[in-house]
């Protein structure tokens, strides 16, 4: 057993990355510099264990999924990572898990350009609070700016999350793709900072696809028309479902944990919007268009799953 100060000073006290921190880890508060004429954007996610992940995952996929998840919630407002803290609770001081999850926490953050600041070490029930913090010079792309004639477009493909946490609720072999989608999500930030000025609306899909477009459609006022050939399984996806009987289509529109981008983009810039997106190595999805009106219509035969219902909700 460790000392919280020595957890912190071994795992997570690193000298600043950047010039921006001008305090980081150590004193009681850290100092940032924003850029000058940026906004800040600023969001806060927590993972409760048995809730938002299983009690035995492994400890650097959960401390690089904490902060993939916040840092998809920077993505989708167009912003550049810069920042991050970190409220732990933890059962106990176990330092070969402590070490894992900051390895995983630290990589994530690198591979987007931001890094760990502060944070909090309590004794409790496993739960990760994590609060991301990033900036933009030019406006923040929103939930509720999408127009009627918008094309809808996705980073890339949804359900491969939903189909292994499926696969390991049944106790059966668990494809390795589909688990790094679950355990290993890319927070698209290039794609969002990209989206910036080219797309009206932008929203990441974490709660499933579905719920996520219904918010983004309320806050706009307005409805869609959604191309129900527009995503398919993946073979492994297909085996899963065949073993469970199942239909893989509420993993793909109403599943969850995707962490892609979803964006209203009008249809003169969407190409441009696509192309750079493929260059970014992404594999973008057409899902339909936004039109007057509200709720979902279906261009083909809906998909076997009720989008009433749809969407991850705690209370
Ligand atoms: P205080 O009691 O003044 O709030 P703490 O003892 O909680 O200070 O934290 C000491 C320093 O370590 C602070 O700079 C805090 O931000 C940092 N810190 C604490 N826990 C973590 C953590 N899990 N990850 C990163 N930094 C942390
Ligand atoms: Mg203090």
């Amino acid at each position: 057993m460790t000392g919280e100060f020595e957890l912190i000073a071994r795992h997570f006290a690193r000298p600043a990355q950047s010039a921006q921190v001008s305090i980081g880890i150590g004193d009681d508060a850290a100092a940032l510099i924003p850029s000058a004429g940026a906004t800040l954007l600023v969001t806060t996610d927590t993972l409760v264990a048995g809730r938002h992940f299983r009690s035995d995952v492994p400890a650097e996929a959960l401390g690089w999924k904490a902060a993939m998840v916040n840092l998809s919630d920077l993505a989708a407002m167009g912003a550049t990572p810069g920042w991050l803290t970190l409220a732990m609770t933890l059962p106990e001081a176990d330092d070969n898990w402590v070490a894992a999850f900051a390895e995983g926490f630290r990589a994530a953050a690198q591979s987007v350009g931001a890094e760990l600041v502060g944070g909090d070490m309590t004794r409790g029930p496993l739960t990760i609070g994590v609060t991301a913090l990033g900036e933009t010079l030019d406006a923040p792309l929103r939930r509720c700016a999408a127009q009627p004639g918008d094309e809808l477009w996705l980073t890339g493909c949804t359900g491969e999350a939903a189909a292994a946490l499926a696969a390991l609720s049944e106790a059966l072999p668990v494809d390795e793709r589909l688990l790094q989608r679950l355990d290993r999500p890319t927070a698209r930030c290039a794609a969002g900072r990209a989206a910036r000025g080219l797309a009206h609306a932008a929203i990441d899909v974490s709660d499933g696809l579905l719920a996520d477009l219904e918010h983004m459609l309320k806050a706009s006022a307005v409805g869609a028309q959604l191309r129900a050939d527009a995503l398919n399984a993946t073979p492994a996806m297909q085996v899963l479902a065949s073993a469970l009987s199942a239909s893989p289509d509420p993993w793909i529109w109403t599943g969850g944990d995707d962490y892609e981008l979803l964006v209203a983009v009008p249809p003169a810039r969407s190409q441009t919007l696509v192309s750079i997106w493929a260059e970014q190595g992404l594999s973008p999805v057409h899902i339909g268009r936004v039109v007057d009106g509200e709720g979902l219509s279906w261009q083909g035969d809906a998909p076997a799953v009720d989008p009433v219902s749809s969407g991850f909700r705690h209370f």
